[in-house]
């Protein structure tokens, strides 16, 4: 099983099954720029059984968990396809899917059926014009809220909610979202602001630190001693003393977690990439095309991964903020 430069082993794999969306979250896909994008045309994308070949050669490298995200990733066809393919894959103990929800209701019950283990909702808040706001798109919670319940139901829980926080736009949500899912089973994760990509008009000063939200929570419910339930878990997660379930912070700017980051992406387009930040990818579309077996793609995979030295964000500060880097809807959240 490779190593990359740093010692980390390849345990996990992200595929961006497209580079489109149906919101226009302004931390992630602005307006202004986003709905005159060219984005890839179908033919550049990889079809789902090109898909599974990269999650097998990564499987064979040690890969046990893959990821679903994007872009939007039910805005592709029949996504339950590609889920019931992975499944077959030997080494693969789990998939999950990142999605914003606003197709999860009609799409749960084949997913959970094709073999989808869990599922991330992100949500920014529980008040429509707050959430309408940061999503650019109107779409009321609700829809989202009801979606949660159903996958629940469909047997995709228990859901973790992701919240990106971002000062002057939804600080206010924080209470308000720990307090409607506390005591649910499921777990909200606060997500800082990042400067992935170079679109989203990054500021260090619309960060707001994991510290300062573990502070406005732990006045209102006291927290315990955070535990890391795995290596590569990117989230910290505290408990509620009163035993009301958990809330997890993703700490990446103000507690960077390269060291244990064991993540490879695969863009919809079919490039690797060792990181979030990472400036250019590794193609594999052109030689599967031409007929690679799986046993050929790993070759390349453990060759990227072996020359791996990514650890942008434990060095952010000093690397220039407007040097090149990939957008998140494209290279997968
Ligand atoms: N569209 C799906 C969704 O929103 O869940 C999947 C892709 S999205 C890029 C994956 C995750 O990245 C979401 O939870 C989103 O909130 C997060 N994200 C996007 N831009 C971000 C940024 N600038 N800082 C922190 N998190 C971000
Ligand atoms: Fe779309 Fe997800 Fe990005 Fe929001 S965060 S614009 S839902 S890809
Ligand atoms: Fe992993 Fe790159 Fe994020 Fe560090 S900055 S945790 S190496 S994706």
């Amino acid at each position: 099983m490779p190593l990359d430069q740093l010692g980390r082993p390849l345990t996990d794999l992200r595929i961006s099954v497209t580079d489109r969306c149906s919101f226009r979250c302004v931390y992630c896909m602005p307006r202004e720029i986003y709905d005159d994008h060219e984005y890839l045309a179908r033919g550049e994308i990889l079809h789902y059984g090109e898909m599974t070949l990269v999650a097998r050669a990564a499987a064979s490298l040690g890969v046990t968990k893959v990821r679903l995200t994007g872009g939007e990733p039910l805005l592709r066809k029949e996504l339950h396809y590609l889920v019931a393919q992975l499944k077959e894959v030997d080494g693969i103990s789990e998939i999950a899917m990142t999605t914003n929800a606003q197709l999860l209701a009609a799409q749960a019950v084949e997913l959970a059926e094709a073999g989808l283990d869990r599922v991330t909702v992100s949500l920014d808040g529980l008040d429509d014009e707050v959430v309408r706001r940061v999503i650019d798109t109107d779409v009321p919670v609700s829809v989202v809220l009801d979606a949660i319940d159903i996958a629940e139901a469909a047997g995709l829980g228990p859901i973790k909610i992701n919240a990106v926080i971002r000062r002057g736009w939804n600080e206010d949500q924080v209470i308000p979202l720990v307090e409607h899912f506390r005591g649910t089973g499921h777990t909200v994760r606060f997500i800082e602001f990042m400067d992935v990509g170079t679109t989203n008009s990054w500021n260090r000063a619309e960060v707001v630190p994991t510290a300062e939200l573990v502070e406005t929570i732990s006045a209102r419910w006291p927290l315990e001693v955070p535990k890391r339930s795995h290596a590569s878990e990117v989230a910290e997660t505290y408990a509620f003393a009163d035993g009301a379930g958990s809330v997890g912070f993703i700490s990446s700017v103000t507690a960077p977690f390269c060291g244990d980051c064991s993540r490879l992406r695969l863009s919809a387009e079919g490039q690797l990439f060792t990181c979030l930040f990472a400036t250019e990818g590794t193609d594999v579309k052109a030689m599967i095309r031409d007929g690679a077996t799986s046993d050929d793609v790993a070759e390349v995979i453990s060759r990227v991964w072996t020359n791996r030295d990514d650890q942008y964000s434990q060095l952010r500060g000093a690397v220039p903020l407007d040097m090149p880097r990939v957008e998140m809807s494209y290279i997968g959240g």
